[in-house]
């Protein structure tokens, strides 16, 4: 639990939540995502909406992309990503994992 949040190993995190079909890539070894595993999403708080089904407020899952899977032996497997955001300027940011696996990439928040 971080700021009334849940977090993912936190009773109830995966409530209501099914778990992904493996995605349909024969020629990869995939396995559960060590965040999610295999959900793709996690809830942050139950309970949270009266009229929408399901009723909790969720989060896709940044590990894998709300995939639910990665790839077996990859980074993603190995390391529990925690991004850093730096503005490159025009819109863009650079994402890097400061667990040292070297994960980075960019994203163009412009839409
Ligand atoms: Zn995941
Ligand atoms: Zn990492």
């Amino acid at each position: 639990m971080k700021d009334g949040f849940l977090e993912p190993h936190d009773p109830g995190a995966f409530d209501d939540i099914p778990v992904m079909p493996r995605p349909d890539a024969p020629h990869y070894d995939f396995i559960f995502c060590p965040v999610c595993k295999g959900h793709g999403k996690h809830n942050l708080r139950l309970n949270a909406y009266l009229h929408f089904q399901p009723p909790h407020f969720q989060q896709m899952c940044g590990q894998c992309w709300g995939w639910g899977w990665v790839e077996k032996g990859s980074r993603d497997e190995t390391c529990i990503h925690d991004f850093i955001e730096q503005p490159l300027g025009m819109c863009r940011h650079k994402l890097t994992c400061v667990k040292g696996c070297g994960k980075s990439f960019e994203v163009d928040s412009s839409g």
